[in-house]
């Protein structure tokens, strides 16, 4: 019999579908591999117990870092006469420890609320933030977001608050620094968020009818998260150029187009549409356009969160017991230490579906058909697969005191800011691992700490 290549099994080692950094050791267990140095999420686990999330900056840094030479490689094959500007849009994730790594690799910044803007502030006050660092504010602009809007802008920052709507341009027309609008493509794309009846940004006919606007610098629009297909970027890309060509006539510093974010991550581990054929396609179309048009190539803006953050995370939950299901495509349950409702709470939200591979015993020869059920009290708290089923190791053939642990993988996007105490279950405890060196970033709360949420 053919050996079983458990690596290839499991989905690991495969940049396809960014498990480029995961492995398998001799001993069955993942590895994590930056550079030189190897991090073994079963010794890590065992030593910082679980539920655990292991955040990995490096993978962040990498994404960016290609990302930006991809755009800078086919901006010189193409001659295309303006800069590519990355935007991460933090609330994909507001942790520290994403947000330093992507600024200092030549990242700049979109916000949506107040609170997100006084981390850049905070920032600044602590001399570790360029002034030329661009930050896009996106999001109802409240009267405290405005006030610091304008505050950051008297302090010399590059502060580009976007327009949403009639009132925000009423607000913003004392506003001495760039502003952008907000495009609402209309263009259906196939994703998470394809909504008919789209509440942000403006119309083309709206934007159009405002006649002149003042300090009137970036074109921006945001279509949805997890985007299917090259189309759904192109389509709606197309659309804005139509709307930039003729704004262009009538605000001669117009020299930014934002696509904002979307571009999808291969969750299930299945390849998607190549990131270098849609850098190429984008600055295509905008080159193309622009010269039959007779203006100036703008400066091209992306705000992919998910893109950039999700792999750079993996979430790991002990088995603790199995029950069995009768009737199911899946044979049994096996309950885990940690909760989808609180800290994954996408399975929920969004039926989202995750890649989830065992943390040790990857070398099983024998595997179960499983649904996971999570720690809070409730039926909803359970990931199926989509009522298919997933496979890990079976427990019987455990040895005694032997542990089976799991890992989510793409857990670094979103699920930290949504995530909350239902049954008052305390948060994972969270490690950075990065230049070879473990750090704990949050511990597990106890008691006290969460009990104090609600006043205890
Ligand atoms: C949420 C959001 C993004 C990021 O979306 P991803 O799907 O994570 O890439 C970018 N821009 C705007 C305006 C957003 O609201």
């Amino acid at each position: 019999m053919k050996p079983i290549n458990y690596k290839q099994f499991w989905k690991l080692g495969r940049a396809d579908v960014n498990t480029e950094f995961f492995d398998i050791n001799r001993d069955g267990e993942l590895v994590v591999k930056e550079g030189n140095y190897q991090y073994n999420l079963y010794d890590l686990v065992k030593k910082f117990g679980s539920s655990l999330e292991v955040a990995l900056p490096f993978v962040v840094e990498q994404r960016l870092g290609k990302l930006i030479d991809l755009f800078d490689k086919w901006i010189r094959a193409y001659r295309y006469r303006g800069k590519f500007f990355y935007h991460y849009p933090m609330k994909a994730s507001q942790n520290k420890e994403f947000i330093l790594p992507i600024i200092s690799e030549g990242g700049n910044l979109e916000v949506t609320s107040a609170n997100e803007l006084w981390i850049v502030k905070r920032l600044w006050e602590q001399e570790q933030f360029s002034s030329k660092i661009r930050v896009i504010c996106n999001g109802p602009k409240t009267n405290q977001y405005l006030a610091l809007i304008f505050e950051l802008r008297d302090k010399g920052l590059a502060i580009t608050p976007i327009i949403e709507d009639k009132f925000e341009l009423a607000a913003l027309s004392t506003y001495r620094g760039d502003v952008g609008i907000r495009l609402d493509t209309q263009v259906r794309v196939h994703g998470h968020w394809d909504k008919k009846f789209n509440r942000f940004g403006l119309t083309a006919e709206e934007i159009l009818s405002f006649g002149r606007i003042r300090n009137l610098k970036l074109l921006h629009y945001h279509t949805s998260k997890q985007l299917e297909y090259q189309e759904d970027v192109i389509g709606p890309l197309k659309k804005a150029m139509e709307v930039y060509i003729k704004l262009k006539k009538t605000h001669p510093n117009l020299d930014m187009i934002d696509l904002g974010g979307g571009m999808p991550v291969p969750f299930q581990k299945k390849p998607l549409f190549s990131t270098e054929g849609v850098v190429k396609k984008i600055l295509q179309i905008i080159k193309k356009r622009c010269d039959r048009a007779g203006i100036p190539h703008p400066d091209v803006l992306v705000e992919w969160g998910s893109y950039l953050v999700a792999p750079a995370q993996v979430t790991i939950y002990r088995v603790l017991s199995e029950k069995s299901i009768d009737g199911a495509k899946a044979k049994k349950w096996y309950v885990v230490d940690g909760s989808f409702m609180n800290d994954l709470k996408d399975t929920w939200a969004i039926h989202q579906k995750w890649h989830i591979a065992p943390v040790n015993h990857l070398n099983a020869k024998k595997l179960s058909r499983v649904w996971l059920a999570g720690l809070s009290c409730d039926s909803d708290d359970k990931y199926t697969n989509g009522g298919n089923y997933i496979l890990l190791p079976r427990l019987e053939d455990l040895e005694s005191g032997d542990q089976q642990y799991l890992a989510v993988f793409d857990t670094g996007a979103y699920q930290d800011a949504l995530s909350s105490y239902h049954c008052m279950l305390s948060s994972p405890t969270k490690i950075i691992a990065q230049n070879g060196v473990i750090t704990i970033a949050r511990k597990r709360e106890t008691a006290e700490e969460v009990g104090k949420q609600f006043g205890w």
